[in-house]
């Protein structure tokens, strides 16, 4: 039998931990053969009901669950552990200017990337979704200068599955049956949703979407927005955020990450620029990779059209002002 994974889920008593640790628990993240142990970690006020969850997740008796450690000691939550989700964040509250938000979040960021650099497991991979995911992703590389830049990552693979799932709807086929969507840059409303590279299984083979949606009109309007706003629609349906499939998601980003991706097929990730696609090297950027030995490589060599460039680029330089405004609230 293998030996159990550990895996920390930060902000584990909110909602969208709610919805994904009973997924870890029941091998959607890394297997149905992989037992895991959940490191469980919030705020003291948080306590009573994260204690709540682990009553729940010992009543639910998953096979695969290990062990569950529930705690307020960010030093406890962080030893050992092989995979961090960091999904605690300060959330954004009405009459809250951006850079009050982003100042909490930058010194969560900070104090949680000593903890991991310290106490976590030799190659630790991490996965930030609290927003503004990109830029804490930055600081936790940041303060955490041990930790391989190739091991942090953020969450775009929700905004990734939303834009397969408005290409299936529209064509009224299967989502299994598209990919090679991407999302390029910040994970916030300038991320560019691109369909040019996607492809579409039909009875007479591979075809590019864009061919068979050919409403190049929609593709580059309604499409886009659909996708950008689409958290916020789930707000105003559900008066809740978007927590079941930001959690499916974050199972998708790691399982792809630690086991591979199809050949054939890449995802969306926010990883760490290297410059590729003229992106500045230095901004943590959402990319098309390919993983295959618990390592992501970004996607090569796709042609990239002048309407393309443009979102691109605008959406590198929101996140360029996010990085200045971050480091501006650390000194
Ligand atoms: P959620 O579980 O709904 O969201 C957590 C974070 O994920 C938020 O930053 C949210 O951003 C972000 N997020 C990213 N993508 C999505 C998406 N697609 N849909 C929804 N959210 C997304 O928030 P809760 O308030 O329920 O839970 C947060 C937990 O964090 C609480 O248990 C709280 O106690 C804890 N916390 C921890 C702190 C710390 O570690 N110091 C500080 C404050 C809170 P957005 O806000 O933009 O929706």
């Amino acid at each position: 039998a293998k030996d159990p994974v550990r895996v920390l889920v930060t902000g584990a008593a909110g909602q969208i931990g709610y919805a994904l640790v009973p997924m870890i628990a029941r091998g959607v993240m890394l297997g149905l053969d992989q037992p895991v142990i959940l490191h469980m970690l919030d705020i003291p006020p948080a306590a009573e009901s994260l204690n709540g969850v682990k009553m729940e997740l010992i009543d639910a008796a998953f096979p695969l669950l290990k062990g569950v450690v529930a705690t307020t000691d960010a030093v406890e939550a962080c030893t050992g552990v092989n995979i961090a989700v960091m999904v605690g964040g300060f959330p954004r509250k009405e009459g809250m200017e951006r850079k009050d938000v982003m100042s909490k979040n930058v010194s969560i960021y900070k104090s949680q990337a000593s903890a991991l650099e310290k106490y976590a497991a030799a190659n630790c991979k991490v996965l930030v979704v609290a927003n503004p995911a990109n830029t804490n992703a930055l600081i936790l590389k940041e303060f955490a200068p041990s930790i391989p830049e190739k091991n942090i990552t953020c969450l775009t693979r929700l905004d990734h599955n939303r834009a397969l799932g408005q290409i299936a709807e529209r064509l009224n086929i299967q989502v299994s049956d598209v990919k090679n969507v991407i999302i390029w840059g910040n994970h916030s409303s300038t991320q560019y949703p691109d369909v040019n590279h996607a492809t579409v299984k039909t009875p007479g083979g591979e075809k590019p979407a864009r061919e068979l949606v050919a409403a190049d009109d929609w593709l580059k309007g309604e499409f886009i927005t659909t996708v950008q706003q689409r958290g916020a629609a789930i707000i105003k349906a559900r008066k809740l955020s978007s927590a079941l499939s930001a959690a499916s998601a974050a199972c998708d980003h790691i399982r792809d990450w630690v086991l591979g991706t199809p050949e054939g097929t890449w995802v969306s990730m926010g990883v760490y620029s290297d410059g590729s696609y003229n992106v500045p090297a230095g901004l943590i950027y959402s990319f098309p990779v390919t993983c295959r030995n618990g390592e992501w490589t970004i996607v090569q060599g796709l042609p990239i059209d002048e309407f393309s460039r443009k979102k691109m680029d605008a959406t590198a330089v929101e996140l360029t002002e996010e990085k200045a405004l971050a480091y501006s609230c650390l000194s």
